[in-house]
Order: structure tokens, then C-alpha cells, then sequence
């Protein structure tokens, strides 16, 4: 018997073998108990995650001369049929090779005779997608007013590409990603099945690099069986998949974090010898940069799906890098992947988009507090510093201190830093707060009805990285007299982040401003209780591990600020603001 690839051998033959995809079973397995199954179908979803596998079985189901429920018997003649593909009945076409209108009105035409074994003529259309224009119309004529005897079945990956008029006559399916855990489980199957000896961190990676889809994983465990000649090893996979080596990336990562271009260079170069896609790559370092975020949160361990000895040293190395840089990192590596898109030179995108980071710059963290006139100082690390640091940097958790500066700098006429230039950390303009007339909720009505426009003057005036990073706030609240409380949802740490990077922050400080005719600051917080709600102890105010965040910082910043105008005697600044407080909560 010739040898048949592992994800034919494996593909399901009963909706108890479906991996994923709960739903879409459960509302098919009921339309055949209940004879009510639909003339159109359109199933979406990512490659791989069991589209035509599912419209074969329904096939199967729906002309099976023995059904057991809605299972079919997969030995009457029709089940052998669509098994073997040699069925008259269940057509199967490919839309990105047959996408012209001929091939569709030859099709159409077929629907007129009647299924010669079974009960329905099933029509598989995948990549629908992908037909013309003329081949739609040709089809929606069909859609229409189907035979009673057809069922179509249209499969896609971009379900957004099909004109509507199509879509709104079919049933809408939508197939997921099938998750790592998912995709491990049916790997283990196979493998103990088919006598292959894997590693199961072997699995693990095999899972985490098909991405959610099956079919990607299962060949990839034929590959590496057949690499293996039936064993499987971590390392065999790395050699098949060409994953980076723990290794390299930590070295990539200590070299940029510690702002040795030289280093990074070297790095990046024995990739490229090594003939690494650097696109892949890029998306690699995205990925490990999120997984040691994960770990500093105090992620647990098994949330990685990386190997168990990987997950350890990922988590000393964490530990040694701050925050910040491994937030700025993830967003390098992201921007890295869409600018290759289409460039020639993928490696220098790359190499340039790293460098960013690993440049040192002029100015502190601290330092671009001084021009801020509600800045009396903040709990700061004895060792923070920025991500650019040329040291690497290492966390103390405990140790916390008090640095607060007698000289706060307030220089007028200076340029506003663009959203553009996050180096520019140079002292702000601030004008005079003039916000003692209107009351809270007053100055956040007026926010609030000009936010629409506030977005819009962003995208006017070429601020569209501020623009899309502000999206998801809202503004909820006003502390201070003039500090606007905006809102964020909890999985959209990025966009907060860097909407509080200074010049970002400062650029939507200023159209704001202008919009409501008052001058106000911003706050982004996530849409979680606030620690300032709880009482406003000193813990609640400095969180050691977190101090190296700007939100934090910020945070701090505005507390320690109340605090002071509580007790200390008034500054210049402090006494020019109004008394008046609004957290954004109402206690009563
Ligand atoms: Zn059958």
C-alpha cells in the first residue's frame, strides 16, 4: 500500500473527531437530525482549521445510505465514493485556479440534473474568494432559487473579499484557530498511533508553530517523523522548522538592551549566514519579547507553551531587562513585520528597526519630568533608568526611594515635541491653567463632545500613530481640575503606554486644549479598580517592579502631587491649580 500523507490518513470521518470547531458541529449535527440542512454554506476561516474537512463530512452525512444519527456509516457506497474522490455526486472546485465565469456556468449548469447515488449534489467551492466578478453573478443566479437537490458549500479565508449579495444567502460558519493545547492533544494521538517516539517538547513546538491550523502541525510532525526516521526530537525540529535558538535571542536581547549595537549587528549577521528568514524572525523576537512580559507580570510558567528549562532561563533573563524596553521591543518587532512587507531588503528593515532601540539617548526618564510643572518627584529605583541605558539594568524590587528636585524648570517658546520624535524630551510649554471656572463635570461634558473632533484634528495633522493609539481610550473622569481620566480596555496596554509616552502625550495634550478651550492633561489608565481608589495608602501608591512603567510614573507622579497640596506648604504651580478633586468615581 502506497503511503499516505499523515493529515489525509487523519482527517475525520465522524463529527466526534472534528478538533475544535464545537459549534459549527454542533449546528450541523443538529440540521441533519432535524432534515434541516441549508442549500448555501459559506465557511470562514484561517487555513487549516477544518473547512473542507467539515463540508466532506457533511457530504458524507447527507448522502449516506446507513446514517447513524449524524454520523455517517463511511462503508455504503456513497461514503466510499466521497472517500476515494471518485464520487459524481460531491463536486469539489478550486477557486483560485477555476476562477473564471466558464468553469462556474459549467457548474451551474450540472445542478439541473439530479444526484446519480445519493440524495444531494454538494458543490465544494474553495478559496471562493477568489472568483471574478462575472463568475459571482453567474453563481448568484444559482444561490437564488437552488435546485432542492444541491447543496453548495463555499469555503474561504477572506470572507470580507465576497460581494454581500452572495453572503446573505448562505449560512455563515466561522472556523477558528484551533489553540496549542488543542492542537498538542491530536498530535500526541497520532503520533502514539502511528509508533512515532515523540518528545513532548518536541509537541510543544511543532503545536506553537502551526499557528492554529491542524493541517500545518500534522505535516509538520510527518516532516520531522520522516527527518527522525520515527523519532522526533526538540532539536530535530529546530533543525526542520528553523525556530531560533533560545541562545540567539537572548543574546539579541541582552545586546539591545543594553545598547551594544555592535553586538546586535554580530547577532543579526550569524542569523543571516545561517540562511534565517528574517520576516520570520522578526515575528520571532515579537513573540519572545511578549512571553518575557508575560513572565515579569508574574505570568505562570505553564501559560508558555515554550519548554519548561526555556520558560526557567526566560525568566532570569526577564527579570534583568526592564519593562519598558521589552514593551518598546514588542512594538519595533511589530512595525519590523509590516515594513518588510514588500521591501527589498527585509534584513536592513530589520537591522535598522532594532537599532532604534539599541541607540542611547541624551536624557533620562527623570529628567524629562523636570518641565512638568505638577512634578515634585516620584518614588523612583535607585537604579531606573531608561530602556536605552547603555547598562543593563537590574531590578531591586525592594529598594525604593524618594528623589525629588528643588528646581522645576518651566521654559516658554520652546518647540512642541512631535508624536514623531519620541527622543525629544526637552522641557514643555505650559500656559496658565485656566480651568478654576467651569466644574468637573461641566470640563468633561465638554471633552467628552469634542472628542470626535479631537481625533479627527489627529488625523489632519499627520499625528495618525497618536490618533491610533488613542482609539481605544475614553475619557471617564477628570482629577485635578484639568487631568482627563481616559479609560482603556485591559488588553490594550500598547496603545496606553504609548499614548503616555511624552511627546505622544503631549501632542494630544495640545489639540485637546485647543478643542475644548481649556488647558488640559491627560491620564490613561486600564479599565480596572484603580489603585487610588482603595484609600491611598503609600502602597498602593508605588508598586515596586512596576516603577520602570510610565503610566506608573505618572501615576505616582499625580498622587505624590495631592498628597503635597494636603500637607506641604503650597508651590507656585501647586497654589495656581483649583482645590477641587474629581477621581472619575463617585462614592455616593
Ligand atoms: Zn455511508
Amino acid at each position: 500500500m502506497p503511503y499516505q500523507v499523515l493529515y489525509r490518513a487523519w482527517r475525520p470521518n465522524s463529527w466526534r473527531q472534528v478538533v475544535g470547531q464545537k459549534s459549527v458541529v454542533r449546528i450541523l449535527e443538529n440540521a441533519l437530525l432535524e432534515n434541516k440542512v441549508s442549500h448555501a454554506y459559506l465557511f470562514s476561516g484561517p487555513r487549516g482549521t477544518g473547512k473542507t474537512t467539515v463540508a466532506r463530512l457533511l457530504a458524507k452525512a447527507v448522502n449516506c445510505k446507513n446514517r447513524q444519527g449524524a454520523e455517517p456509516c463511511n462503508s455504503c457506497d456513497s461514503c466510499s465514493a466521497i472517500q476515494n474522490g471518485t464520487s459524481v455526486d460531491v463536486v469539489e472546485i478550486d477557486a483560485a485556479s477555476n476562477r473564471g465565469i466558464d468553469e462556474i456556468r459549467g457548474i451551474t449548469e450540472s445542478t439541473r440534473y439530479l444526484p446519480v447515488t445519493g440524495a444531494y449534489k454538494v458543490y465544494i467551492v474553495d478559496e471562493v474568494h477568489m472568483l471574478t466578478q462575472e463568475a459571482f453573478n453567474a453563481l448568484l443566479k444559482t444561490l437564488e432559487e437552488p435546485p432542492a437537490h444541491v447543496i453548495f458549500i463555499l469555503a474561504t479565508t477572506a470572507p470580507h473579499r465576497i460581494p454581500v449579495t452572495i453572503t446573505s444567502r448562505c449560512q455563515r460558519m466561522d472556523f477558528h484557530k484551533l489553540s496549542v493545547g488543542e492542537i498538542c492533544e491530536r498530535l500526541g494521538e497520532i503520533a502514539s498511533s502511528e509508533g512515532i517516539d515523540i518528545e513532548p517538547e518536541a509537541r510543544d513546538a511543532l503545536a506553537r508553530a502551526a499557528e492554529g491550523s491542524l493541517r500545518d502541525a500534522i505535516s509538520l510532525l510527518d516532516l520531522c517523523s520522516a527527518y527522525g526516521r520515527g523519532k522526533v526530537t526538540r532539536h530535530d525540529v529546530e533543525d526542520v522548522l528553523g525556530t531560533s535558538p533560545l541562545e540567539f535571542m537572548e543574546k539579541l536581547v541582552r545586546s539591545l538592551a543594553a545598547g551594544d549595537a555592535r553586538e546586535t549587528l554580530r547577532a543579526l549577521r550569524e542569523m543571516s549566514d545561517a540562511g534565517k528568514d528574517f520576516f520570520q524572525l522578526a515575528q520571532e523576537v515579537g513573540n519572545f519579547a511578549k512571553d518575557l512580559i508575560l513572565l515579569k507580570s508574574g505570568g505562570d510558567l505553564s501559560e508558555l507553551t515554550r519548554p519548561s528549562d526555556e520558560s526557567r532561563r526566560m525568566r532570569e533573563l526577564a527579570s534583568t531587562i526592564s519593562r519598558n524596553f521589552l514593551f518598546a521591543l514588542m512594538d519595533a518587532a511589530a512595525r519590523a513585520v509590516s515594513e518588510m512587507r514588500g521591501a527589498s531588503d527585509p534584513k536592513l528593515v530589520l537591522e535598522l528597526t532594532l537599532l532604534g532601540l539599541a541607540r542611547p539617548s541624551q536624557q533620562t526618564e527623570v529628567e524629562m519630568f523636570r518641565g512638568d510643572p505638577g512634578f515634585k518627584g516620584a518614588p523612583l529605583d535607585k537604579s531606573d533608568k531608561p530602556y536605552t541605558s547603555q547598562e543593563q539594568r537590574v531590578e531591586d524590587p525592594g529598594s525604593t526611594a524618594l528623589v525629588g528636585f528643588s528646581g522645576v524648570e518651566v521654559r516658554g517658546e520652546s518647540p512642541e515635541p512631535s508624536q514623531e520624535d519620541r527622543t525629544d524630551k526637552g522641557p514643555v510649554t505650559v500656559q496658565p491653567v485656566n480651568v478654576s471656572l467651569a466644574g468637573p463635570e461641566e470640563i468633561l461634558n465638554r471633552v467628552k463632545s469634542v472628542w470626535d473632533d479631537l481625533l479627527n484634528v489627529l488625523q489632519k495633522r499627520r499625528l495618525v500613530k497618536a490618533r491610533a493609539y488613542l482609539l481605544p481610550g475614553k475619557p471617564v473622569g477628570l482629577r485635578d481640575g484639568n487631568v482627563v481620566v481616559l479609560k482603556f480596555p485591559a488588553t490594550y496596554t500598547t496603545h496606553l503606554e504609548q499614548v503616555m509616552v511624552p511627546g505622544t502625550r503631549k501632542s494630544i495634550e495640545t489639540e485637546l486644549s485647543k478643542l475644548a478651550g481649556l488647558e488640559l492633561r491627560i491620564v490613561a489608565v486600564p479599565d480596572e479598580p484603580e489603585a487610588s481608589g482603595s484609600g491611598g495608602s503609600d502602597e498602593s501608591v508605588a508598586k515596586p517592579n512596576e516603577e520602570d512603567n510610565p503610566l506608573v510614573l505618572r501615576a505616582s507622579e499625580l498622587l505624590e502631587t495631592a498628597a503635597r497640596k494636603k500637607s506641604g506648604p503650597p508651590g507656585t504651580h501647586v497654589d495656581s491649580r483649583p482645590a477641587r478633586r474629581d477621581t472619575g468615581k463617585r462614592t455616593g
